[in-house]
């Protein structure tokens, strides 16, 4: 039975994509069937897993409308080996088209249930905000990793997104928790970073994941190259760190 996890913050540029992509890649190199859904318009996790965006005939904006299944909108990255379901612009109409279909927000976790025997791992890269498209993400998923940065005001954009968490799980599913938080582009250097850390073990104990992210121009550089950080350079220390991020996630959900 394959987990299924959001990776999601409403901050912009956090590190949700990176981390999608290099934990799909890890979890990959340590033998694991993986899949990774693209659910923003603008495509980075699809075009940095190696696959062009542009040249998709199908993808998950097809799913939502379930005029494709899972199966068929999947493409298989030979390089990063992981199967991708893309995304490109067309996804932002995906918003607007499904505000009037019944169970919308439920459309990408019906579509989950045909591949549910064929992954160990689904991971959906969520867009920045608290959309119907993220919404539809919440609703497949078992649980939700939380990519931030330590920095000041980052405990204050984490209530929003676990009111939100708390209110799917409440009313929609059941299944989800936060599995944890992940400290992305962690400078060890800067006493604000490692006060912003401590507080977080304090606050959210063990939902911070023993796995630290540093920052690392390896990761920045790779998506250029339309690879995850683990493929275009696994030697790099950010690369190490998301294939240890991988092996955490593989025991944690020993023990889901
Ligand atoms: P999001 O998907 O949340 O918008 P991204 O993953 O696209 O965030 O990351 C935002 C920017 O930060 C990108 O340019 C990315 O390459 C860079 N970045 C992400 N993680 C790291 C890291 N650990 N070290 C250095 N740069 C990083
Ligand atoms: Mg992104």
């Amino acid at each position: 039975m394959a987990k299924i996890f959001c990776i999601a913050n409403q901050k912009g540029g956090v590190g949700k994509t990176t981390t999608t992509v290099n934990l799909a890649a890890g979890l990959a190199k340590v033998g694991q069937r993986v899949l990774m859904i693209d659910l923003d318009p603008q495509g980075n996790a699809t075009m940095g897993s190696g696959v062009d965006k542009r040249k998709l005939e199908l993808t998950v904006y097809d799913v939502l409308l379930e005029s494709a299944s899972v199966k068929e909108a999947a493409v298989f990255s030979e390089k990063c080996g992981y199967h991708v379901l893309g995304a490109n612009r067309e996804l932002a109409g995906a918003e607007v088209e499904l505000v009037d279909v019944e169970r919308r927000e439920r459309r990408l976790k019906f579509a989950l249930a045909e591949v549910d025997a064929d992954y160990d791992f689904v991971l959906i890269d969520c867009p920045p905000s608290l959309s119907m498209l993220t919404l539809n993400g919440l609703c497949a998923a078992h649980g939700v990793i939380v990519p931030m940065q330590c920095e000041y005001f980052a405990l204050e954009g984490l209530t929003d997104l676990v009111n939100t968490i708390k209110q799917v799980h409440a009313n929609l599913n059941k299944d989800l928790l936060i599995i944890g938080l992940l400290r992305v582009m962690f400078d060890p250097r800067i006493t604000l970073q490692q006060q912003v850390s401590d507080q977080l073990k304090a606050h959210f104990s063990d939902k911070v994941f023993d796995t630290v992210i540093p920052r690392n121009v390896r990761l920045a550089e790779a998506p250029s190259y339309g690879l995850p950080g683990v493929v275009f350079d696994p030697a790099a220390k950010g690369s190490q760190a998301f294939v240890d991020f991988a092996k955490e996630m593989v025991e944690r959900i020993r023990k889901m």
